[in-house]
């Protein structure tokens, strides 16, 4: 099976796009202001809720000057609804940059374009292609979805560095004659046709040399992997100490720091649980009867790829030493301090042992 070449990939979709196309009122129009209008509102905004407010907006400011000169406050009013306001903050700060430094006309070219506040890569190319023909690809979430099925990029788009590789193809893609509609008409078939969920692959005129189409892939492609949230974890760490020896264990191997050596620790949901419960838990894991303690004080934190521990240390000496079937099970071995010192052990561990015992 044999890929589009550019010129027929982009041929397809403006014929298509000429045929399908909503009729929306940003896309009848050169005028870069009215377009980057358009392109802000339309950020993290549904079409349908964005329209009333360029419209209104377009009204209420007709030119770049309008909007420059108008008090910050109304500007928010009007935004009202909208979400996100640092955007209808960025929106008026650029007006101004637009009105002081470029005399109130936008920029001509992408490069130009993206040295205006609230300007990235995306609305720098939507504007200087709409509005003044320069052949720059865009690249939104429609365009990453399309560019991924159609060409079997399995690239994955949540990380940044894939942008690379998607400009570069979109870029080899777009046409120099029409390069406003080319983009205009990508987006759109990734609104309508490609569409994230269940895309209308039966009458699709890419259907053909589309890879994930043939491949039976189009449910795998865009990949779109985010990075793993970082988990916060609490450590409740018992130095348990009998006859000037300290009990620790080697970690085991199903969670971090694997091999390392700690003390005996419970987990808790949050980093100050309650004395008593923390207490009874203890008694109850090591088979010991319950007794006070309290912490040093001092949180220790230490931040990994994936995962940020705080720490509190409790001191405690023991009268006796744990029944032997409890020190097994568990793991723990009494050692000398000079025996610890000896040990591999995660930094958070030696921290705490030099302050208080090295
Ligand atoms: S065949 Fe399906 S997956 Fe491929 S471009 Fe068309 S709609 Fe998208």
């Amino acid at each position: 099976m044999a890929s589009e070449t550019p010129s027929s990939f982009s041929n397809i979709l403006i014929d298509w796009y000429g045929r399908h196309r909503r009729p929306l009122p940003w896309r009848d129009t050169t005028d870069p202001y009215a377009i980057w209008l358009s392109e802000i509102i339309l950020q993290q905004t549904r079409v349908r809720q964005g329209l009333p407010y360029y419209l209104r907006f377009l009204e209420q400011y007709p030119t770049v000057f309008d909007l420059a000169n108008a008090p910050e406050d109304e500007v928010l009013r009007l935004w009202q609804g909208l979400g996100y306001y640092s955007r209808a903050r960025n929106l008026h700060f650029t007006a101004k940059q637009v009105v002081e430094q470029f005399n109130g006309e936008f920029p001509s070219t992408y490069r130009e374009l993206l040295l205006l506040k609230g300007i990235g890569s995306y609305t720098a190319a939507a504007i200087a292609s709409f509005a003044y023909k320069e052949p720059v690809a865009v690249l939104d979430g429609n365009v990453y979805r399309v560019l991924a099925r159609v060409f079997g990029k399995h690239e994955n788009i949540a990380a940044p560095a894939s942008k690379k590789v998607f400009e570069e193809l979109a870029n080899t893609l777009i046409p120099a004659t029409e390069p406003d509609t080319y983009n205009q008409a990508i987006m759109e078939f990734g609104a309508i046709q490609c569409t994230p969920v269940a895309p209308d692959c039966l009458f699709c005129p890419l259907q053909r040399t589309c890879f994930a189409f043939q491949n039976g892939l189009v449910n795998v492609l865009p990949v779109k992997e985010k990075a793993k949230s970082s988990r916060q974890r609490f450590f409740q760490y018992l130095v348990l100490q009998h006859q000037g020896k300290i009990y620790l264990r080697k970690r085991p191997g199903n969670d971090i720091w694997q091999s390392l050596y700690d003390f005996f620790s419970l987990e808790t949901d949050t980093l100050h649980p309650s004395p008593e419960a923390l207490q009874l838990e203890a008694a109850e894991t090591l088979g010991i009867p319950p007794i006070p303690f309290s912490s040093t004080g001092k949180v220790y934190k230490h931040i990994l790829s994936h995962q940020r521990i705080s720490a509190q240390f409790y001191l405690i000496s023991l009268p006796f030493r744990l029944r032997e079937e409890k020190e097994e099970s568990i793991g723990l071995r009494l050692y000398s301090v000079e025996e610890i010192e000896a040990l591999p052990k995660p930094i958070l561990i030696h921290s705490f042992l030099n302050e208080h015992f090295f």
